[in-house]
């Protein structure tokens, strides 16, 4: 079953079928075979005129639609409430149904396209759901799909939409020259609008990548790749691993107990102060674990790296 949108009256767009559609128009054009009774594998021009002829007369089942596009967008809708939702994209692409979206969905969503390895290093989903596309369109409109579907309606090109698509592949995929797993669906057109005027050196990120990759320490690696275009500051990024409650518990009654004699305060920075902390015993409430070798400089998150710091101290420390 297939559905088409009666654009005008010779002219018709695919709403919903178009994987039957192409799948049966390469194995008319012997694109690919398919397995006989026997096992065979056979092309369309290879199988028996007899069998061929009964193919050929074969009817589909085909449905044009017209109407307003919110009378096809809710008949869209109910069409498909058996089979697999659709997603957003989808439903646009019935919508705004017209040269615009199909010369899209020549690019971006046919599953023969040889450049769709290189765009799923970047981007989630697959070309038949749509996902290239969508990513295409969220990025050349700065998020606003509908809005932009519907200006560039009945365009005859894509140019705009796919230069933009490929200066942000291109972009990314000259600064980061490995691919990772973790870049795939991060925003890179927001990326892209924010870093793209910088300049980097594909060699030096990748060693950074590299080390980055290879820290025990960090939680998100996800974040890398920010972290790098950002200039290896925005350390809440990586969601670098903090010490867990015993070891800052530990470390507290170690500090604190050291300075008792001494009469000093057990936040070790507050103690070489001269103001009225110098002398304070802080709660362990009232204080913060700190790497006393930073994370950045390669200090380790473990016990022997750990000092309890007043809170303003942490926190200024951490600033520096
Ligand atoms: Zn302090």
């Amino acid at each position: 079953m297939t559905y088409f949108n009666k654009v005008s009256n010779d002219n018709l767009e695919v709403l919903d079928g178009q994987q039957r559609i192409t799948s049966i128009g390469r194995f008319f054009t012997d694109k690919f075979a398919i397995k006989d009774e026997n096992g065979m594998e056979q092309y369309f021009s290879g199988i028996a005129a007899d069998k061929q002829a009964k193919v050929l007369k074969t009817k589909l089942l085909i449905y044009e639609c017209e109407g307003t596009e919110s009378e096809i967008k809710e008949w869209y809708r109910t069409i498909n409430i058996a089979g697999i939702p659709l997603n957003d994209q989808e439903l646009l692409n019935a919508v705004y149904s017209g040269p615009f979206v199909t010369l899209g969905k020549e690019e971006f969503s046919n599953s023969q396209n040889a450049n769709n390895q290189k765009w799923s290093a970047y981007i989630k989903g697959s070309a038949n759901r749509q996902d290239f596309l969508e990513r295409a369109l969220d990025w050349v409109s700065k998020g606003n799909i509908a809005d932009y579907m519907s200006r560039h309606r009945f365009d005859k090109n894509i140019t705009e939409l796919k230069n933009y698509f490929n200066s942000v592949i291109d972009w990314v995929s000259g600064i980061f020259i490995d691919v990772e797993s973790e870049m795939r669906g991060l925003e890179w057109g927001r990326l892209y609008e924010e870093y793209h005027k910088k300049a980097y050196d594909p060699a030096k990120v990748s060693a950074e990548v590299q080390k980055l990759y290879g820290d025990p320490y960090i939680k998100n690696r996800k974040g890398i790749f920010e972290y790098i275009l950002g200039g290896s500051v925005n350390m809440k990024l990586l969601n670098v691993r903090v010490f867990d409650e015993a070891t800052k518990k530990s470390i507290y009654a170690v500090q604190t107990e050291a300075v008792k004699a001494k009469g000093e305060s057990n936040c070790p920075l507050c103690a070489t102060g001269h103001d009225a902390n110098r002398k304070k015993i802080w709660n362990l409430s009232d204080m913060d674990a700190d790497h006393v070798k930073a994370w950045s400089k390669g200090g380790t998150t473990s016990a022997k790296n750990c000092q309890m710091l007043c809170k303003t101290h942490n926190r200024a420390k951490g600033n520096r």
